[in-house]
């Protein structure tokens, strides 16, 4: 352990973290970074390919953003959001009018993705108590789904690991089960399928439309859960379906906005909108702290009248529309047009899902391969035949992160689920190069 550990560990307690594994795993200590690579104090390099928390868009000190952040923070570093408003925030609304699903219009700030989360339950909520549905307080989600972590989030969300001790505090859902794609009990194929899978949801309507205020999906992809992938055609029925019953539909695109499954936002594959967008993580290229929640016209006029009524939305966060944050996303946005990523990642896309299909799909334990835009998942299994999964106790992935860091790698399975989301800029050389590692590493901790 070098001096910077040991003063690491004397004072700072890592998020998502058991810190008695770091009694033999100390924190690799960063000194500095480039595109996909990130430097330790020893010069080691490690190729970052979960993008940092997924939030790393471009690359690591990508020099027109840290130019843009550093030009904004000679004029106006930050200024109270009530009354005062500036010219970055201003800018970035307009430039994301092109971008954003049809409909949404308006911004409401905050600073994480969780806090665009709350914001988004409790507009809803409030949306319907103000619209002469006060019945409507509850809130419909899907079982493995990962919103954040601050309590209501947490509430909505249904992965065990961060939820589970935590259930006396909690909101009750109402849950309603995933699509199950790799187990699917209707034997279709995600890419192909007519989402199936969709009556479930019909039934939860039926039964608890009337009290439902919003359901809220994690768009195409369940991140947290593994890496799950289902239809857009789910999400256009759920359109659909959330019409009939006046129930808001919430996407948190926070981790799959900004061109992570191909499109700029995963809910332009299903060609619908939602009525509240949460958008953090690629928002800033990774750079600053920032989310934003994005609703309509029809929400926001439900929220105007006179003061005295009592109807405005009461909620604030201390740096809602920081200028450094907003100067940031103004050249992310700049960035993806300018150098057309979007479009040059779809054309990196089947050579990487490609190569990792060369690599593993002959192994044993390789259940399932999936893929949607950059991000690729391979599903390790105890027997690939009845799709029985490992237990976590084997710690599988853990082991394969820290192999892969080894060799210059950052991983981070989720439990059996090895993945990649790398910045959108990744090359093939730096395909060729973390899937090699992967495989070997894998096959070192699987013994074969
Ligand atoms: C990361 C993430 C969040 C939470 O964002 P934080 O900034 O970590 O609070 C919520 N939903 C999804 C889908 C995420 O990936």
């Amino acid at each position: 352990m070098n001096k910077w550990q040991e003063e690491d560990l004397k004072y700072i307690w890592h998020p998502c973290s058991q810190m008695k594994d770091y009694e033999g795993f100390p924190p690799i200590i960063i000194d500095h970074a480039k595109g996909i690579n990130l430097y330790d104090i020893d010069g080691k390099c490690y190729k970052d390919v979960v993008s940092s928390w997924w939030c790393n868009l471009l690359g690591h000190c990508n020099s027109r953003i840290s130019n843009a952040i550093k030009k904004q923070l000679d004029s106006l570093e930050h200024v109270i959001f009530a009354n005062f408003s500036h010219k970055t925030a201003i800018t970035l609304c307009q430039k994301l009018m092109d971008k954003i699903p049809k409909g949404l219009c308006k911004f409401n700030f905050a600073d994480n993705g969780s806090s665009s989360i709350e914001m988004a339950l409790k507009m809803s909520f409030q949306y319907h108590k103000q619209t002469g549905n006060p019945q409507k307080i509850r809130f419909m989600a899907m079982t493995e789904a990962y919103h954040g972590e601050t309590l209501a989030a947490l509430a909505v969300g249904d992965c065990d690991l961060y939820t589970k001790l935590y259930k006396p505090l909690l909101l009750d859902i109402i849950r309603i089960d995933k699509p199950d794609c790799y187990r699917c009990p209707y034997c279709k194929h995600y890419k192909t399928c007519n989402a199936e899978c969709f009556e479930r949801t019909e039934k939860a309507f039926k039964e608890f439309g009337n009290e439902t205020a919003a359901m809220i999906v994690e768009p195409l992809l369940q991140g947290s859960a593994g890496m799950k992938m289902y239809s857009p055609v789910y999400l256009k029925k759920l359109r659909a379906l959330c019409d009939e019953y006046n129930v808001h539909l919430i996407a948190d695109e926070i981790a799959t906005g900004y061109g992570r499954t191909g499109k700029m936002f995963a809910f332009d594959w299903a060609g619908v909108s939602p009525d509240i967008m949460c958008v953090s993580k690629g928002l800033t290229g990774g750079y600053m702290p920032m989310s934003i929640a994005i609703t309509t016209q029809e929400i926001y006029d439900a929220f105007y009248s006179d003061y005295l009524e009592g109807k405005a939305f009461m909620h604030s966060h201390t740096y809602a529309g920081n200028p450094l944050g907003c100067s940031a996303a103004i050249e992310v946005l700049n960035i993806l047009d300018d150098e057309n990523i979007i479009e040059n990642a779809n054309k990196k896309a089947p050579i990487f899902n490609n190569m990792i299909k060369e690599k593993f799909s002959k192994l044993p334990y390789v259940g399932d391969i999936r893929d949607l835009g950059l991000i690729n998942a391979i599903e390790l299994v105890k027997d690939t035949k009845t799709k029985e999964s490992f237990d976590g106790k084997l710690r599988l992935g853990y082991q394969i992160y820290k192999k892969a860091l080894d060799k210059g790698v950052l991983l981070r399975p989720l439990g059996d689920v090895i993945y990649f989301n790398p910045p959108l800029i990744i090359d093939e050389e730096d395909m060729e190069y973390v899937t090699d590692v992967a495989v070997s590493c894998a096959k070192e901790v699987l013994n074969i």
